[in-house]
């Protein structure tokens, strides 16, 4: 299993958050996801002129980790101005694959402001099991 603990895991959000596209919103977000094989897969935010398309942090690291065959997390480190918590797209998209993910929410210093999961930031989640329930 994985040997990375939180505050490396950290560090690698705040490197990941050094290529974020942020011309409209100055919002830098890094992310770095870590998977249960013990994979770290980075990530920041992709603005875009038409705001719609914009990508945050969280999806790029996880869309990258699964378009490389990863589906399972352990947990993911976003680091932004005011350690600000995720919205609401990327909270529905970590409970799509990663319910029991610890989120650790960090601001530009690397300082650790809150350490929550996935399923405490989407209470009442709607997911994969919803579809299943007769
Ligand atoms: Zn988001």
């Amino acid at each position: 299993m994985s040997q990375i603990n939180d505050r490396q895991l950290v560090r690698a959000a705040l490197e990941g958050g050094k290529n974020a596209y942020i011309p409209y919103s100055n919002y830098r977000v890094g992310a770095a996801l870590l998977s249960a094989s013990g994979e770290v897969f980075s990530g920041c935010n992709v603005e875009n002129a038409g705001y719609s398309p914009t990508i945050c942090a969280e999806r790029t690291a996880m869309v990258k980790a699964i378009s490389e065959g990863h589906q399972q997390f352990s947990c993911i480190a976003v680091v932004s101005r005011g350690a600000g918590s995720p919205c609401g797209v990327c909270r529905q998209f970590m409970f799509e694959f990663a319910p029991d993910m610890r989120v650790i929410l960090a601001d530009l210093d690397g300082q650790v402001r809150m350490v929550t999961t996935a399923a405490e930031l989407l209470p009442h989640g709607f997911g994969p099991a919803n579809l299943d329930a007769g």
